[in-house]
């Protein structure tokens, strides 16, 4: 409802006393199109709901009830009040004066001393108040950007409900919806882009929704959506739909920016026992949609609860963890197939929690939902370049192989982390090899390549891992600055029941070749596999029959024998 009528309401049962409010507004020069009068507030109120004027003045004792009944049901009807309301008493008398302004009123005059422009003045700043209050109001509980709600009136309608569906079992759902690689955008094209974006979720987000619904952005790239009364089939559906609208290729410049969301949704009924407990039920569908591929949603199920009770003490337990420097390294060979001697050391990270081994895709998981990447790839790149440089003493032709989270093409310090380590070290780069996977690089492949080629300008090695399972074009690849390919271990594995493996293997080595890509062959766990590795061509190889990754402070050649499995294949490189 709007309020720019210009219309003044001036509600008074005495028809004299109205008249002479008339004449006093006729002796001064005033804004108002229309002035309008009632003598009920019966009437007033119904009118003015209709249509709420500018300003209104009010007797203070009308036939149906006084001014404070008046501005009590107005507050009641109208969570943000309608207008300015200035309240025309008999005497002047404070007591009275400060109740009007308790309830709502903006100021108050006295009839008897009324003159026209004491009434014109009292009306404009009544009106002005208003409006910068609401102003101010709107900044403390709506998004400037978007115009959604904050974080802090979201949070407040959330407990609302929360507390009205415990009371009345009556079903909602909370929606967690997150940007994907919003963060690239802004890095990539500038946060004009990003602010754009946003606005354009937050229209995509309100043409999706009912009058009901509320849809909030709770900071950055988050929103979030209410939608009450809502089963959870429908809450299914509406998810699906949502995620679909706001997949939009955005127009900007010459060409186009893709965006995507991830959605976590949570439905009420649930057992969380707190609007604390579901929100972080729908936060960790959300957590779940981003792991699994992204530009999905994802449900809150009962499965979840126990894994995420089991990351929640992992989430919080992993600074303390990396201060303390107590994850650890574990380093495998990759072994030249021709001569069988060890030519690099990949490291692997571990974490042993309470009696059990984290995976390790966990754990990065965690460092990035956690922002805990930058201290923890300087403690990775610190300590590996540091074993690296001890054993070179007694095999100086040996190179470091490290993994690179997904996020490589999105976080600029990360590759500057590693070049000023290696800037402060005697290691040759071309002793370093990144591994970054497939699948990952293909999700950004042109702000991947460009990250890649500022490390291979550098002298450093670049190697794709799990090579197979992603989709790249053999084109891009002989695009990209790379070295080496990894031949995912799965191919390898499967060797024996999965016929098409063998061409598949084939193909990957012969193409690989003819770019001038060396081939890694993972997953050897058996002899033959290794001679099956040879005969396909590949260079090197991987694998717990050639060496399990092992967790070591030990000697080169130490490290070797410990880390053979079987046989004398392994030869340490001295
Ligand atoms: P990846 O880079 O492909 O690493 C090889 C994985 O294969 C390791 O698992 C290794 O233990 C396993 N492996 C080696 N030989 C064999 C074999 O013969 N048979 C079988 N079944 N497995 C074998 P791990 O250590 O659990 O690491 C899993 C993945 O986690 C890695 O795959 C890598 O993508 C990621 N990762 C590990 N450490 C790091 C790290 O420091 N940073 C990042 N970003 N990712 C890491
Ligand atoms: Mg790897
Ligand atoms: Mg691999």
């Amino acid at each position: 409802m709007s309020s720019n009528s210009k219309t003044l309401f001036i509600v008074e049962d005495n028809p004299a006393d109205t008249l002479h409010y008339l004449r006093l507004l006729d002796e001064v020069k005033h804004d108002f199109k229309t002035i309008e009068t009632s003598t009920t507030l019966a009437d007033a109120c119904e009118r003015m709901s209709q249509q709420p004027p500018l300003c209104c003045l009010l007797d203070y004792n009308l036939p149906d009830g006084s001014a404070l009944s008046f501005l009590e049901l107005l507050k009641t009807k109208f969570e943000n009040g309608l207008c300015p309301i200035i309240v025309i008493t008999g005497q002047e008398d404070t007591e009275t004066a400060v109740k009007l302004m308790q309830h709502g009123a903006q100021d108050y005059l006295v009839k008897q001393k009324l003159d026209a422009e004491q009434l014109l003045r009292v009306i404009q700043h009544s009106i002005q108040t208003w409006q910068l209050q609401r102003q101010l109001n709107h900044l403390a509980l709506y998004d400037p950007l978007t115009s959604l709600v904050n974080r802090t009136l979201f949070i407040d309608r959330l407990i609302q409900m929360f507390e009205a569906g415990k009371r009345n079992l009556r079903p909602f759902a909370l929606l967690y919806i997150d940007i994907d690689y919003f963060k690239a955008v802004n890095d990539n094209y500038g946060h004009e882009a990003g602010d754009c974006m946003l606005k354009s979720m937050a229209e995509q987000l309100l043409a999706n929704m009912r009058s009901t619904d509320t849809a909030a952005r709770l900071g950055g790239d988050e929103f979030s959506v209410l939608l009450p009364d809502i089963s959870e089939a429908k809450a299914h559906h509406f998810s699906h739909k949502l995620v679909q609208a706001l997949t939009l290729d955005l127009p900007w410049k010459d060409g186009f920016i893709s965006i995507a969301p991830s959605i976590g949704l949570a439905c009420y009924p649930s057992r969380a026992d707190s609007y604390q407990e579901f929100m972080r039920e729908a936060d960790f569908a959300l957590y779940r949609a981003k792991n699994n591929g992204r530009g999905q949603y994802s449900a809150f199920n009962k499965a979840m609860e126990t894994e995420t009770r089991q990351l929640t003490q992992l989430s919080s337990a992993l600074p303390k963890v990396l201060l303390n420097q107590r994850l650890q390294i574990a380093y495998q060979p990759i072994i030249d197939v021709s001569t069988l001697a060890v030519d690099s050391i990949e490291a692997l990270v571990r974490w042993k929690f309470k009696q059990n081994w984290i995976s390790p895709e966990k754990i990065i998981e965690l460092v990035l939902e956690r922002r805990l990447s930058e201290s923890f790839h300087q403690w990775l790149f610190e300590n590996t370049i540091q074993q690296l440089s001890d054993w070179q003493r007694s095999a100086p032709d040996l190179s470091l192989a490290l993994n690179l989270p997904a996020n490589i093409c999105h976080d600029a310090k990360l590759l500057n982390q590693l070049l000023s380590v290696l800037k402060d070290t005697s290691i040759d780069p071309q002793k370093i090899t990144v591994e970054v996977t497939e699948t990952h690089m293909m999700q950004y492949p042109d702000e991947t390549k460009l990250r890649l080629k500022t490390l291979a300008d550098f002298g450093v090695q670049i190697s794709i891992d799990d090579f197979g399972t992603g989709y790249s074009s053999m084109q891009y690849l002989a695009s990209l600055p790379c070295d080496t390919l990894k031949i995912d271990r799965q191919f390898f594995m499967d060797l024996n029941t999965n016929e098409r493996n063998a061409q598949i293997i084939e193909a990957i080595t012969a193409l690989s070749h003819r770019l001038g890509l060396k081939v890694i062959a993972e997953g050897i766990e058996t002899a033959e596999l290794l001679q099956a590795a040879t005969e396909f061509g590949c260079d090197y190889a991987q694998g717990y029959w050639l060496g399990a990754p092992v967790i070591t402070q030990q000697e080169f050649s130490a490290f070797c024998v410990e880390s053979k499995r079987q046989g004398d294949r392994l030869i340490a490189k001295v």
